[in-house]
């Protein structure tokens, strides 16, 4: 269906519609938020693609451990404080290397809570 909403010029909206109260995405007041935080992200991943890179000889070494990602965070850190990498690049290397500790430190405890399990029944097999 079409926006039953009336634009700045007096002309009705010819946008669609698929929200429950017939306006456009545009129109919900609702909406307004979400669709100037979807123009800002669309802004940021073009800048994003004109980015220049790190070269991989540049980064601090593998990301495969818990050191690892304590010995990146600071790197990203430094990176960004000093003109290295963009802002941008930087928030997302940050959400990455957390998503790993955060797999990493999961997989951890989890090995952990396995062990304890072991010992548990190895006591109670005796
Ligand atoms: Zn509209």
């Amino acid at each position: 269906m079409t926006c039953t909403a009336t634009r700045a010029d007096g002309q009705p909206c010819r946008a669609m519609s698929n929200l429950v109260d017939g306006l456009c995405q545009a129109h919900h007041p609702g909406r307004a938020a979400e669709a100037r935080a979807r123009r800002a992200a669309g802004g940021h991943a073009s800048a994003l693609r004109t980015l220049e890179s790190v070269p991989a000889s540049e980064l601090p070494g593998a990301l495969e451990t818990i050191d690892d990602c304590k010995r990146w965070l600071p790197w990203i850190a430094t990176a960004v404080l000093t003109g290295r990498i963009h802002p941008l690049r930087a928030a997302q290397a940050n959400t990455a290397v957390r998503a790993v500790l955060n797999q990493l430190e999961s997989e951890a405890s989890m090995g952990k809570r396995i062990k304890a399990l072991e010992r548990i029944t190895a006591s109670k097999a005796k």
